[in-house]
């Protein structure tokens, strides 16, 4: 599995010694840091000008990108999708309205209990979402226009977790039905070639942020225990978290998602596999990252299937 190329400063000393001796080398590693770093910058210098700025960050609903080949096909695979029938399939949720807007504010009650009190150590979504209600423990609730608590196979082997809603899942009530979603879904079905609704897809915020700014650490704080409740439930064998802060808030610190895509790591003793967010490969559209997440979801999917139960 290609992983990003390491800097200099990763190599071995005698290596290191031996290539300053070849200039040729020394400028091969030289442009392999200079692309990580202009990797990561993209990345999050993108997203926080779009979050900021256009309101164009994580959902890529409003994104302008437009691939010139189809986006779900892995760079050089000619795999034919295989549809695996063996996992239940779960029912699509309908999407819930949340209060009419008259009745919302004031809206927040930050001052509830630990949510995971109501559904103890092994949950059900049902009682996760239940619990959930017409959240308002934090400001995320009074500019929704519908919670997006989830979707997929409550018994799935791969669970899904991206940032937050853009403005098609807060309208449908669904994570991942935008621009960015719909490349994730073609990449799940015709890539891995399953179908989307055997996995299961979910957000470290169910409210989506103004003009799809990044969630601030109150309101992913207010999130997390249905996010981890989410994990409970489903019992995951992998878990593929999409783009930087999803990576972040799992592995609980500041992640480079472009070095560490691709490697293995692990949320509450579950396998977890950071790879690219499908907004951003949106944006930029090279064969190199949209290589990078079919790699990464190639190796999820392998895991997922052939280890033991959860
Ligand atoms: N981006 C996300 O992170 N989540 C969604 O549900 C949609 C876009």
């Amino acid at each position: 599995m290609p992983r990003p190329r390491p800097r200099p400063s990763d190599e071995p000393t005698s290596i290191r010694r031996a290539d300053v001796s070849d200039p040729r080398s020394e400028f091969a590693d030289l442009l392999a840091s200079a692309r990580v770093v202009v990797t990561e910058l993209l990345e999050e210098g993108i997203e926080q000008f779009d979050a900021t700025k256009t309101g164009a960050g994580k959902a890529a609903d409003d994104a302008k990108a437009s691939p010139s080949s189809s986006p779900s096909s892995p760079p050089s695979s000619s795999s034919s999708p295989s549809p695996s029938a063996s996992a239940p399939v779960a029912r699509s949720k309908p999407a819930r309205a949340s209060t009419p807007e008259a009745t919302r504010a004031p809206a927040r009650e930050p001052n509830l209990p630990d949510p995971s009190l109501a559904w103890g150590p092994t949950p059900t979504l049902d009682a996760v979402e239940q619990t959930l209600g017409d959240c308002r423990r934090c400001e995320l609730c009074q500019g929704r226009t519908r919670i997006v608590f989830g979707d997929g196979n409550p018994e799935a082997d791969l669970l899904f977790v991206g940032e937050g809603p853009g403005q098609r899942e807060d309208e449908q009530g669904l994570p991942f039905v935008g621009k960015a979603g719909e490349l994730l879904t073609k990449m799940i079905e015709n890539g891995l070639g399953i179908p989307r609704q055997t996995v299961y897809i979910c957000n470290i915020v169910k409210c989506r942020p103004p003009n799809n700014r990044d969630p601030l650490p109150a309101e992913v704080e207010a999130c997390r225990a249905f996010l981890d409740g989410q994990i409970a439930a489903v019992r995951p064998k992998v878990i593929v978290s999409l783009g930087r802060p999803a990576a972040s808030l799992l592995l609980g610190r500041k992640v480079a998602i472009s070095r560490e895509r691709g490697t293995w790591h692990s949320y509450q003793g579950i396998p977890l596999m950071p790879t690219l967010h499908p907004a951003f490969v949106l944006r930029q559209y090279s064969e190199e990252n949209r290589r990078a997440v079919w790699e990464d979801l190639k190796a999820a999917h392998a895991r997922a299937t052939t280890d033991g139960p959860a």
